[in-house]
């Protein structure tokens, strides 16, 4: 597998720490609103990233956490907290808009087909991994307190221009809202682990520390839970590239600081979602959420289908235009799937030959467009027996999850081109005296819930009641 890693700015050979064992942490939602639909491509190419890892057989542990405390409204430690500006504008507590907004995470990673992390943790349930962390960067020398709140000293940080790669003048020009000029820091972009003071009369959610009663700053929630659960040595870090500074910057910093050596080898980030006026934002206007695009006729699975037709790494723009076109080719593309006929020979050759070509597109930095590409080559193939197109094509649905087998249509409509074809095929196997592929037809349409009936006239067909 090659990947595009963000520190080293190089399409490189992924090679895990531990051979086999694959570690990724990936940034989770702020949960003060709901995800809007670039949030969701973030996640969607981690999900993406996730199985094709999974596909080429390695053992794969996800960890994301919940970030309910610490978030400002800029990313650096300016502005109010997201989750007590959330809280303030429902009139509700940070804790019911947390609990709310993640269940309507949940829900669009559900309807998205992204299996879910196997660890999945909030960020204010681990304040005494932060707390040790904190303790024994201050005893390192890696940070320091003024005015009770505790900074991390840049100055001490091995290479903290790195994964940005750009230089401290370029970085203040270019994210002049996110940093903020604290005089209690000895550099601006030294960034707060623990505050007691500054924002303090807003904070909601807060603990006692050595350093008094406070909370902690977003990014060491990150390095807090990445290092508890998935240990010293991380092999992959997502999110989106307006991630990557302060954010992962910081992470980087205070997890190397803290555990004394380099920590992940790979950072990969997302291109954005932006809509025709730029930037998408939960601020201004209408949110693109993932029930708006429902609401207005757009399944959930067209929205992944769009997305995995562009790179990644690239930007993309959102249209309704382009998701219309996506939809389009998306029913187009199940209804050529469910005509096809599961019964028959397999094509070992060609079947593996497909399988190698779908996992090379995928291992070359995740490149969903050309897995797509097989996919539709696979369709049009005039060599190989419908069953083996259908199992190519459940097998590529194991990465790409676009649900091409499950529809609410195949109860209906597009069912019954699909059991006249199967009929038609079982006849044929008994004119030709083919018992055996007639009894595997039946019993194919019996899994699926419709039973044939002979009659004297020909076959009818009744769906089995559950
Ligand atoms: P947040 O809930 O703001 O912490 O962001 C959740 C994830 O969405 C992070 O990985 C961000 O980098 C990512 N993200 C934010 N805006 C966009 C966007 N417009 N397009 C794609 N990803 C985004
Ligand atoms: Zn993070």
């Amino acid at each position: 597998m090659q990947i595009y890693n963000t520190l080293t700015k190089k399409i490189e050979p992924f090679v895990p720490h531990e051979e086999g064992k694959v570690k990724i942490y990936t940034c989770g939602p702020t949960v003060y609103h709901y995800a809007h639909i670039g949030n969701l491509r973030s996640y969607l190419f981690e999900d993406i990233l996730v199985k094709t890892l999974i596909f080429l057989g390695y053992d794969v542990t996800r960890v994301m956490n919940i970030t309910d405390v610490g978030h400002m409204t800029s990313d650096g430690d300016t502005g109010e907290d997201k989750m007590y500006k959330g809280a303030k504008r429902e009139g509700k507590t940070v804790q019911e808009i947390a609990e709310f907004y993640t269940n309507a995470f949940l829900k669009d990673l559900e309807k998205l087909h992204v299996k879910m992390p196997d660890i999945l943790e909030k960020a204010s349930d681990h304040i005494d991994i932060y707390i040790k962390m904190i303790e024994k960067m201050l005893k390192d020398g890696y940070a320091y307190q003024k005015e009770g709140n505790i900074y991390f000293d840049i100055s001490k940080a091995t290479n903290y221009y790195q994964l940005s790669g750009k230089k401290q003048e370029e970085l203040l020009i270019a994210v002049r809202d996110s940093v903020s000029l604290d005089t209690f820091k000895k550099n601006p972009f030294d960034f707060g682990l623990w505050f007691t003071t500054s924002k303090f009369e807003n904070q909601i959610m807060k603990w006692d520390s050595p350093w008094g009663v406070g909370y902690p700053g977003w990014h060491i929630e990150c390095s807090g839970l990445a290092c508890h659960y998935l240990g010293e040595y991380l092999d992959i870090h997502c999110g989106g590239v307006d991630n990557i500074f302060p954010h992962h910057t910081n992470e980087i910093a205070q997890s190397e600081a803290y555990l004394g050596h380099p920590w992940c080898k790979y950072w990969m980030h997302g291109g954005h979602l932006n809509d025709k006026s730029g930037k998408m934002s939960k601020s201004k206007g209408e949110i693109l959420t993932l029930s708006l695009l429902e609401e207005k006729g757009y399944p959930p699975l067209v929205y992944r289908y769009f997305c995995l037709n562009s790179h990644y790494r690239n930007s993309l723009t959102f249209s309704y235009e382009s998701l219309k076109g996506a939809k389009s080719a998306y029913d187009k593309l199940k209804r050529r799937i469910q005509l096809l006929s599961p019964i028959g020979e397999i094509q070992k050759d060609k079947f593996q030959d497909y399988i190698e070509a779908f996992k090379e597109a995928l291992s070359n930095d995740l490149n969903t467009a050309s897995a797509l590409t097989i996919l539709y080559d696979v369709l049009k193939d005039k060599m190989i027996t419908d069953a083996t197109k259908y199992d190519l094509i459940k097998k590529f649905d194991t990465v790409l999850s676009l649900g091409l087998f499950e529809d609410e249509e195949i109860d209906n409509k597009m069912n019954t081109a699909y059991i006249e074809k199967m009929i038609e095929k079982r006849r044929l196997a008994k004119e030709n005296k083919n018992y055996e592929e007639a009894d595997a037809i039946r019993n194919q349409l019996l899994k699926e819930g419709i039973r044939l009936i002979d009659n004297r006239d020909g076959v009818t067909y009744e769906q089995i009641k559950e």
